[in-house]
């Protein structure tokens, strides 16, 4: 069969011919014509174009409101038009929750695509409500705090998040954000050519010299949490003042007050402040501060009283047979305090951030539960490579490995198991099965994480005993690969998406996530408000914090806490990180498995970040392991689409002109061949349909009237 012009098919599934070669040669031409959309049946394949493309404004908008998908060219668009149509249950289907999955590397535009299908959802609804203005400007106010510029992506998206939007009536009722490990070490280090947060750079850019007089700041060189530069090399001061004023804009439309605003500046300020305390040691190896202005700098910001602070960073008291010991740290000691007490004021800050959000953001109460129906959009972060990997980036990967074995599970695995239950005539299609590295990972009590809250919680632990134990148990196993030297805490992942060397220094303090004693209970009475609220919030097991109303008798709070967290448990032990965000995964593949998903692949053409460029070899690797060729198969073979034998001839009788049918495995036949669309199975219980018939369905009842 001839090809038809390379580069003109827009959906990939539709090739006759395929291998990877011609997926690959597709994809670049398609590319190299600006494009950079590209369907595979129902998923979407996006190409990163690294340019302003010009395909998001009003025009297109109105071509994708309630269209039919194959009348215009693939589109982000129509991925939120279909979601739309499909929750509300248009063109004959059954009205059922949805979940946009986005995946793909970092930089490769997985928050762009989010951005722009959180915008065509507001659009679709067509209505301007204050909620919809406040859902819009959710993101400038995340990224400000949660993105940060590093070698991938000069807008990297250094936390995970799972949107829900709400609807009611086809009426945006509220919206809910899930927030996944956020990278708080990024504020006490950043790797070379990486930058810290967005906010701290804007901060600069943008307050009045007032302000900046208020918070004792003073030109962004001076500050050991910046020591990569001001942000403005890159930016320009402008651009950086632009980002501010969104900022500004956002909180007050989202709706934090004034005061909460100065509040989240002082927090952030004093993370600054804090990070430039330095320490020496006296004769005795004891820490003391060196500089004390500095020291009192932070106290005033966060209210809390100077001695208690220096007293805390420096040294612990132990109550021994009933007596106070009091014991200094090291200098080491002493700037570990200092960079855990950073990360947690600035984890906490965060997570109080998306939980206002949230009570900003909810469906009012009285609407009922049981008529909102819901959208969820996954923007996770995407898998990580680099020369250094740590616990973080074992998180992220194993994230990923979730989030292809969702994809496998509906795409191959659930969908060939039905059509072998139902009797479908059907050759297997292969994938690969990532299962055994989520069982490294994730199994009880051996795997990664277990071990390692194993080893947490062994007083004598170390990142060494760790790596030692997991040779122990993964040694022969090929996805794990321990170290060729010995004792450099070394091992080697390979995941689906490759092989990637971890580095386990730190990786048990960084899984206990604790503060240094004294620190939380100081922060807990700071005259802050702010900063007495976030530190009294509980933390969830999936690492969430739950806050206590602001006003309220703290008793019958505490009785009544039953909240899905379930902290009371948390309390017993607490949830080391690794263990808080396997819950939370656990907790999103629930969500997930409720919703019927939709799948949105981006793709990153080059390392450069850079518009004209598609390095071939680097598409290649990402089409294999996402497993793009079988993907193409099982969408070109496959039958997206099952109704019941009930519900089929109850939508489509009216092709036969009953109006009363049996809905009997005859009569879907008897329509199926009146209807004379080609390609359909019929199973044991179910019609077994083609992505497009559907369309192709809605087209003869239009026809018919
Ligand atoms: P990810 O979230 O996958 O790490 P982003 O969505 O942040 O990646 O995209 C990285 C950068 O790529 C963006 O800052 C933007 O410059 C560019 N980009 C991504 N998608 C698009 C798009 N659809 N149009 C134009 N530029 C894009
Ligand atoms: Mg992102």
């Amino acid at each position: 069969m001839d090809r038809p012009p390379p580069g003109s098919v827009e959906d990939l599934a539709t090739l006759a011919k395929l291998d990877e070669a011609i997926l690959l040669d597709e994809l670049k031409i398609r590319h190299r014509n600006g494009h950079i959309y590209t369907y595979v049946g129902d998923i979407l394949v996006a190409v990163n174009p690294f340019r302003d493309l010009g395909i998001y404004g009003h025009e297109e908008t109105n071509r994708y409101y309630l269209a039919k998908k194959n009348e215009h060219p693939p589109h982000i668009f129509a991925i939120a038009d279909t979601a739309f149509q499909n929750m509300l249950g248009y063109g004959g289907r059954t009205p059922t929750n949805q979940c946009i999955l986005i995946s793909g590397e970092s930089g490769a535009g997985k928050t762009e695509s989010t951005k722009l299908i959180i915008k065509q959802l507001v659009e679709l609804c067509r209505g301007n409500t204050q909620l919809q203005q406040q859902i819009l400007q959710v993101n400038p106010l995340l990224e400000a705090f949660g993105n940060a510029q590093t070698k991938m992506n000069d807008n990297s998206s250094r936390f995970g998040k799972y949107i829900q939007l709400m609807f009611y009536h086809g009426q945006i009722s509220g919206a809910k954000i899930s927030e996944y490990l956020l990278e708080k070490s990024r504020v006490v280090h950043q790797n070379e050519g990486e930058e810290n947060f967005h906010i701290f750079y804007y901060m600069f850019a943008g307050l009045s010299k007032d302000h900046l007089q208020h918070y004792g700041l003073n030109g962004p060189f001076k500050y050991r949490y910046l020591r990569n530069g001001p942000g403005s090399l890159k930016h320009s001061k402008d651009k950086l003042r632009s980002n501010y004023e969104e900022l500004q804009n956002a909180m007050d439309l989202v709706g934090f007050t004034d005061e909460e605003q100065q509040d989240m500046f002082t927090i952030v300020s004093a993370v600054l402040h804090l990070g430039n305390l330095s320490f020496e040691e006296d004769d005795k190896d004891a820490a003391f501060i060196q500089d004390q202005n500095v020291m009192d700098n932070v106290a005033s910001l966060l209210k809390v009283d100077p001695q208690e602070l220096s007293g805390t960073l420096t040294s612990i008291v132990t109550i021994t047979r009933g007596e106070h010991v009091k014991r200094y740290y090291s200098k080491q000691q002493a700037d570990d305090a200092r960079d855990a007490m950073a990360k947690f004021l600035y984890g906490r800050l965060f997570g109080w951030i998306v939980n206002k959000v949230n009570q900003l953001l909810a469906s009012r109460d009285n609407i009922p539960l049981s008529a909102i129906m819901e959208v969820g959009i996954l923007d996770i972060f995407g898998f990580e490579h680099f020369e250094h990997n740590s616990f973080e980036q074992a998180c992220i990967n194993l994230a990923n490995e979730q989030l292809q074995f969702f994809f496998n599970l509906h795409v191959f695995k659930l969908e060939q198991e039905e059509y072998a239950k139902e009797g479908v005539d059907w050759n297997e299609i292969k994938f690969i099965d990532n299962q055994p590295l989520l069982d490294l990972f994730l199994s009880k009590p051996i795997g990664i994480l277990s071990l390692l809250d194993e080893e947490s919680h062994f007083p004598k632990g170390t990142d060494a005993s760790f790596v030692e134990k997991l040779n122990v148990h993964f040694g022969g196993k090929g996805f794990y690969q321990p170290s060729q030297r010995s004792k450099d805490n070394k091992f080697t992942i390979h995941h689906y998406a490759g092989k990637v060397l971890y580095t386990a220094s730190g990786w048990l303090e960084k899984n206990r996530d604790t503060l240094p004693p004294g620190v939380m209970e100081m922060l807990q009475m700071s005259d802050n408000e702010l900063v007495k609220f976030i530190f009294r919030a509980q933390v969830t097991r999936t690492g969430t914090l739950a806050f206590q109303m602001r006003k309220s008798t703290r008793k019958t709070q505490k009785s009544r806490n039953t909240s899905k967290g379930g902290f009371s448990d948390a309390r017993k032990r607490k949830q080391t990180l690794g263990g808080q965000f396997k819950n939370s995964l656990q907790i999103l593949m629930e969500r997930m498995t409720s919703a019927s998903p939709i799948f949105v692949r981006c793709l990153k053409p080059n390392h450069m970040k850079s518009p004209g460029n598609f390095d071939e070899k680097y598409i290649r690797e990402q089409l294999l392991y996402t497993g793009m060729l079988e993907t193409t198969k099982i969408r070109r073979e496959g039958f997206a689409i099952r109704p019941g034998f009930e519900e089929f001839v109850n939508k489509f009788k009216v092709i036969l002109c009953k109006p009363s049918l049996p809905g009997t495995r005859e009569n879907c036949i008897k329509i199926l061949q009146a209807s004379k669309i080609k390609g359909w199975q019929v199973g044991k219980t179910k019609v077994f349909l083609k992505y497009f018939h559907l369309d192709q369905f809605s087209e003869i009842l239009e026809k018919m009237g």
